[in-house]
């Protein structure tokens, strides 16, 4: 379902992806893991376009774009097929919690109005939100904050969400709260591409972990293979230290 192929990215000639190839299946939730300064921002926001490669091949349920002859067209496609949560929630700050779920239904996939209120009502409910609905992002805790922006990036009903650290601002009291929603929707099926430092939480809901370390995917295996059996050196060390 989602395809990348030879990804390359340079900022002003300081190569920061070297050559990713991952393949990940519908409903699969991928997790990735990796020092500081590797690349796994960078890798996550090169599969919207965020962030635009440099070379290489993405490919998202029909949608396929290569960097060397993207068009705006394909770019457009290509993030209306993903949803990304960041770790400092981004919420519009002047809309309520139902209006921020609502915007991308009603501006980007033209609903109206009654269908996007629908559809991100029930959403607010399943992430435990309903009761909020009316409050500005202002009046939350980051752990709300950040239910509602998984509620958003749900609404568009996209291939894949694609997760940033999304506890790593969080108060540790309200990380549960937010690792729990992220775990129901797995077992919905959703495919989901997760950059954690949460080990625990990578064991639990991942059906793949991923070892990136500087700009290459180092080692990948089931969370079995990478916590109990790493068999590259610096996935061992890395894991040693953050565990
Ligand atoms: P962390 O775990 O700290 O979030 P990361 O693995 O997500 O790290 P990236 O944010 O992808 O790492 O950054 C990888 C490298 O690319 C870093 O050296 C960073 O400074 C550089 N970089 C990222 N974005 C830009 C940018 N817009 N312009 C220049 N350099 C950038
Ligand atoms: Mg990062």
């Amino acid at each position: 379902m989602i395809k990348v192929e030879n990804l390359h990215k340079s900022f002003k000639g300081a190569e920061v992806l070297r050559g990713i190839n991952l393949e990940i299946k519908q409903s699969e939730v991928v997790s990735i893991l990796g020092p500081s300064g590797t690349g796994k921002s960078t890798l996550l926001r090169c599969l919207n376009y965020l962030v635009e490669p440099t070379k290489g091949k993405i490919k998202i349920g029909d949608v396929e774009v290569d960097a060397s002859n993207a068009t705006k067209k394909d770019i457009i496609e290509l993030r209306k097929h993903t949803s990304m949560v960041f770790q400092n929630y981004n919420l519009f700050k002047n809309k309520t919690a139902l209006e921020n779920v609502m915007e991308a239904l009603i501006v980007v996939h033209k609903k109206s109005k009654e269908e996007a209120r629908e559809i991100s009502i029930k959403l607010l409910e399943k992430v435990g939100m309903l009761d909020r609905k009316d409050f500005y992002p202002s009046k939350l805790s980051g752990g709300q904050q950040q239910r509602i922006a998984i509620a958003r990036a749900m609404a568009v009903n996209p291939n894949v969400i694609l997760f940033d650290e999304p506890t790593s601002a969080l108060d540790p009291e309200l990380v549960g709260e937010v690792l729990s929603v992220i775990k129901s929707l797995a077992k919905e099926g959703i495919t989901m591409i997760i950059v954690t430092h949460e080990i625990g939480f990578a064991k639990d809901v991942s059906n793949r972990v991923i070892f990136m370390d500087n700009g290459v995917i180092a080692e990948e295996g089931t969370p079995d293979e990478i916590f109990n059996n790493p068999k590259n050196e610096r996935t061992a060390k890395f894991l040693n230290v953050i565990g």
